[in-house]
């Protein structure tokens, strides 16, 4: 399997008081001379991994001594071996238990069935031991007699082990490994009491390892107070983007972006394709779009009960699907090999959910390709992006009218072949021919009339799209803001609506398409011109 890693280099912190840093070096190091358990390492020869992570190389030896340990690494990097190669190595030499021995802390019910799937494959070689997940949103009763029949690992969601250890359902007297997984995720989400809670409810002699993308004050604080003299291993990506993944930009305004995707895909080579819009309403209104164009897509966000979820994502596994219209947060840390394009159809926000974003491509040493969505007014965020990845995003041109017509046309011409060769026609053969000759009708009208019918309405062809102005005029600062008026045409068929800021509160266009989008749950594509006067706003 080619490796995903060698453009990543490893980088230590300074180190804190009581952190000892460990400096890592390129991986010239393999997995066999890391001390792992045999088994663990068969397991590991199994799933094709060629070479440790810089990261893996760094904190497997650290957590297989004994010692705690704060890994500091981008997404993709290898984070779960990291931690669940040593833990498992370590539990392999104790005498045989049905105690839960290792408990993994993760965010979302989404990553608590990834670790806990990786743990596993890990773990194929060990006899009895089992890898239990326990999250949220889904009944007690297989969690609890899971737990019943013994776990030795545990892998779940902040809250969900709070309530199994409240009930007294997971014992965890016997803890001897405990992991934080996507550390600074779970503070964000609202997990720092229950992680807390969990941290200093068990055993004082665990060992703990915290694994993290970034690392603010609270988790610094954290592991002070529950970690003991940590090693604290960072590893900075040179490049935070895979840089076997294609960045590319397009330049394209907000009507226009159904169009431009729908060429995109026809034109371009594609396993899995990863969209990204902003809403939860924008999920499902893209992919019915998709759909009523002939895709097979699917939506996925936050308001989709959980199960489903996980059948989507399955289903862009199998191949039974090839577009997931996603929110950022619905596609934290999805791993789909099979996704070879994210489209950026909304920009994302900030800097960092791009690179999050674009991490769901060129998974495992595949290469990936990424495309940007952009109106002329969003190019400062391309500017950030480029600085942040330090790679240069170039720009792309949509596939012409003239090359997706050439490719529609033979397409059209291949479905005709195939039909004349299905014995299906025949049945049509008399009639056509009975048809021609009563309204004396050439065959070819006869054609060109089934043909249409045949697209249902829909034109074959497709138009050149208008050019985006290179240079829109972007500073209405000069007189005002708004003062030219709406910033489109009052939309004919939507109501009109009357806010109370105006030109006096200083707000833009952008900023009330914004909020009307985020809170309302509109896409900008249904909200109509924007007409702001001097103290109020149509
Ligand atoms: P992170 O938690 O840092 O985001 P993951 O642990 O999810 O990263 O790993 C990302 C991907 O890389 C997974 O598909 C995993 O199977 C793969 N991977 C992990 N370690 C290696 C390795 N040493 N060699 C090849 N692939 C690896
Ligand atoms: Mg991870």
């Amino acid at each position: 399997m080619p490796s995903n890693y060698d453009d990543v280099e490893p980088t230590t912190e300074a180190p804190s008081p009581e952190a000892t840093s460990t400096e890592t070096e390129e991986p010239e190091v393999r997995f066999a001379d890391l001390g792992i358990d045999a088994r663990v390492l068969a397991a590991l020869s199994d799933v094709g991994y060629e070479k440790p992570s810089p990261i893996q190389a760094a904190t497997i030896p650290a957590l297989l001594e004994g010692r705690d340990v704060v890994g500091l690494a981008q997404t993709g990097t290898g984070k779960t071996a990291a931690f669940a190669v040593p833990a498992l190595s370590r539990m392999a030499d104790l005498p045989p238990s049905k105690a839960t021995q290792i408990l993994v802390l993760a965010p979302t019910r989404e990553l608590a069935l990834q670790v806990a799937e990786a743990f596993s494959s890990y773990a194929a070689h060990l006899e009895n031991f089992t890898v239990l997940p326990v999250y949220g949103g889904s009944a007690y009763g297989p969690q609890l007699n899971g737990l019943r029949r013994g776990a030795q690992v545990v892998v779940g969601t902040p809250g969900r082990v709070i309530d199994h250890i409240n009930k007294g359902s997971l014992d965890l007297s016997e803890l001897q490994y405990l992991v934080l997984d996507e550390a600074d995720e779970m503070l964000r989400m609202g997990f720092a009491e229950d992680v807390e809670q969990i941290l200093s409810g068990t055993p004082d002699d665990k060992q703990v390892a915290l694994f993290s993308a970034t690392m603010p004050s609270q988790i610094r604080r954290i592991s002070k107070k529950y970690l003991n003299d940590p090693a604290e291993i960072t590893v900075k990506s040179k490049t935070t983007t895979g840089a076997n993944t294609r960045q590319r930009y397009l330049q394209v305004m907000g009507p226009h972006k159904l169009d431009a995707l729908t060429r995109i895909l026809e034109v371009e080579e594609y396993g899995g394709v990863l969209t990204f819009v902003r809403t939860k309403v924008a999920t499902e209104d893209l992919a019915d779009k998709l759909r009523s164009r002939g895709h097979r897509a699917a939506a996925i966000n936050g308001d989709i009960p959980q199960q489903q979820r996980e059948r989507t994502i399955e289903a862009l596994r199998d191949g039974k699907i090839d577009i997931l219209v996603a929110t950022d947060v619905a596609a934290r840390g999805l791993d789909v090999e099979r996704i070879s394009l994210v489209v950026n159809y909304d920009i994302p926000h900030d800097t960092e959910s791009y690179v999050h974003r674009i991490g769901r491509t060129g998974r495992a040493g595949r290469t990936g390709d990424a495309i940007l969505f952009m109106t002329p007014r969003e190019k400062y965020l391309l500017r950030a992006i480029e600085k942040a990845t330090r790679q240069p995003v170039e720009q792309m041109h949509l596939p012409s009218a003239d090359k997706v017509n050439e490719l529609r046309q033979g397409k059209f011409a291949e479905r005709i072949t195939e039909t004349l060769s299905s014995e299906d026609v025949a049945q049509f053969r008399d009639l056509i021919s009975n048809y021609e000759d009563e309204h004396d009708v050439p065959a070819a009208e006869i054609a060109a009339a089934l043909a249409f019918m045949a697209q249902g309405g829909e034109p074959l062809f497709v138009k050149e799209l208008p050019k985006v102005p290179e240079h829109q005029k972007k500073d209405r600062s000069k007189d005002g803001f708004g003062s030219r008026g709406p910033t489109r045409t009052l939309t004919e068929g939507n109501a009109t609506y009357r806010i109370a800021v105006g030109r006096r509160q200083r707000v833009m266009p952008g900023s009330i398409v914004g909020a009307i989008a985020n809170e309302g749950g509109l896409t900008s594509g249904q909200i109509g011109g924007i007409d702001i006067r001097s103290d109020h706003t149509l």
